[in-house]
């Protein structure tokens, strides 16, 4: 009979640990109902860096330094890109 007692006890402490377990996954696990703020400015975030990421799509290399930088800033002298007046003038007036 004790035998019956402590295995019963066993099932009773293995099911409130699986219930502590599996109530404790769902509060980090889904960014549902609590943590809905957070995870709204973290969506936001990854909105704008996905938007930075299309409005970079085109990278064009400085012909003076090589540095990659978006098309929209370019500084074209003859037919050569260049990322900004400065080296623009240092590439024509360099030999
Ligand atoms: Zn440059």
């Amino acid at each position: 009979m004790k035998l019956l007692l402590w295995l019963g006890l066993a099932v009773l402490v293995y099911l409130a640990l699986r219930k502590n377990f599996r109530s404790n996954i769902p509060p980090a696990n889904r960014p549902s109902e609590s943590a809905r703020p957070n995870s709204n400015q973290w969506a936001d975030e990854q909105f704008t860096s996905s938007t930075n990421a299309k409005e970079a799509e085109t990278m064009l290399s400085c012909a003076h330094c090589q540095v990659y930088f978006p098309a929209s800033e370019v500084v074209v002298r003859g037919e050569l890109n260049y990322c900004s007046a400065e080296h623009a003038d240092a590439a024509s007036k360099a030999p």
